[in-house]
């Protein structure tokens, strides 16, 4: 099926995402580049994504779940791999067996990577977690002696390896916050401590996209951008993609499935929240929430139809808008573009997440397994 014969499409340019990763290494020459590709590859689609990142010069690839690193490892990536957020009843020793990095943030953890690795007959590769100031995983600094020097007994043990000591950052999307340089020196500190006490990591790091493109002394050994990687800028503040040499890499749209003229006085879609004010042309998209078009796009969701923009009238529903044409015609087939690069005059991730109170984030990550992602 061509891509205009389906009903919508995500469009995901590998290339664009290639030149991502090279902008990204370059506003960091001397670190390593871990691309985050959870959550499906913020929606962009992870083993796609992935290879594309390594061929790009990506010497890792991060993701939240090991459910999610292991799906990688069925797809055939083999390179450095790293998972952080772990449940009761994770597996651990399939992890460890698949040389995942595997993050531990407790005590509680730091068994279970062990019993694993005994289990597995492997060493297990380990990332320490600090909560420099997030307040999420990671040990708080007033537990991190004790961590480190549990974890520097099972290394004696022989039952495995820290190979990272890493952090988070909870606002470096705000330039200039305080919090950054606070969190910044409890990671230095607790890094030289766990250097002290005989830890000898391969990679530190902190940095995810908005402190890889503004915050060079939080390189360190290797960062870890994700959104920046799909060319969606991490916030208003930070700036917009062009600004950092990114492309956004994802294009969604769709084909009119109908177009037909309503009088004035016209209710359009549930609860009649928009009535036609007069004559008009009426065009059906068929997109909804379930897609991942957000409801809150009612009435203020941004699109481009033969050139023109235009705004959702109504409510989203679960699988279809409708967008008042006014005077102007359309056919059957013809392209509704939401969202995309902005160079032909469409709306991007950016101008979604304005109008519907989100980030692009949320904008590119919620699009559903429904709309096909179709890769150039
Ligand atoms: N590192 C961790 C632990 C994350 O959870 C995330 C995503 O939230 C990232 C890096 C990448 O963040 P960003 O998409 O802002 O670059």
């Amino acid at each position: 099926m061509s891509e205009t014969q389906m009903r919508a499409r995500a469009v995901v340019d590998l290339a664009a995402l290639r030149e991502n990763v090279r902008a990204l290494r370059a506003r960091a020459p001397r670190a390593e580049l871990m691309a985050v590709v959870k959550a499906d590859a913020y929606g962009h689609g992870a083993v796609p994504c992935g290879r594309a990142a390594r061929e790009a010069g990506a010497t890792w690839l991060g993701t939240a779940t090991p459910q999610e690193a292991l799906a990688l490892r069925a797809a055939g990536d083999r390179g450095r791999l790293m998972c952080w957020l772990w449940a009761p009843g994770d597996p651990w020793r399939e992890a460890i067996e698949a040389d995942i990095d595997v993050s531990v943030s407790g005590l509680w953890a730091l068994r279970e990577a062990e019993a694993a690795a005994v289990a597995a007959g492997r060493v297990a590769r380990v990332q320490l977690k600090i909560d420099t100031g997030l307040g999420r995983n990671g040990c708080q600094p007033a537990d991190w002696p004790d961590l480190v020097a549990a974890a520097r007994a099972a290394e004696q043990r022989g039952a495995l390896k820290v190979t990272g000591l890493w952090s988070h950052f909870a606002c470096a999307d705000e330039p200039g916050h305080p919090s950054i340089q606070a969190q910044l020196a409890v990671f230095r500190d607790s890094v030289g401590h766990a250097e002290a006490r005989g830890l000898d990591p391969e990679v530190r790091h902190m940095a995810n996209s908005p402190a890889t493109l503004t915050l060079p002394e939080s390189h360190f050994d290797l960062v870890r951008p994700g959104i920046a990687v799909y060319g969606v800028s991490p916030s208003a503040e930070i700036g917009v993609p062009g600004d950092f040499g990114l492309r956004p890499v994802m294009t969604l749209s769709a084909s009119l499935v109908s177009v037909k003229r309503v009088p004035g006085g016209h209710g359009v879609s549930y609860g009649h929240k928009y009535v036609t004010p007069g004559e008009t042309t009426l065009a059906l998209v068929p997109l909804g929430y379930a897609d991942g078009i957000p409801r809150a796009a009612s009435g203020t969701g941004p699109v481009l139809i033969s050139g023109k923009p235009r705004t959702v009238a109504g409510r989203v529903a679960m699988d279809q808008f409708v967008v008042d044409l006014g005077g102007d015609d359309a056919a059957v087939g013809d392209e509704v573009v939401l969202f995309g690069p902005g160079d032909r005059g469409e709306p991007t991730a950016e101008d979604w997440a304005r109008a519907t109170n989100t980030l692009g984030y949320e904008v590119v990550t919620r699009i559903s397994a429904r709309v096909p992602r179709v890769y150039v």
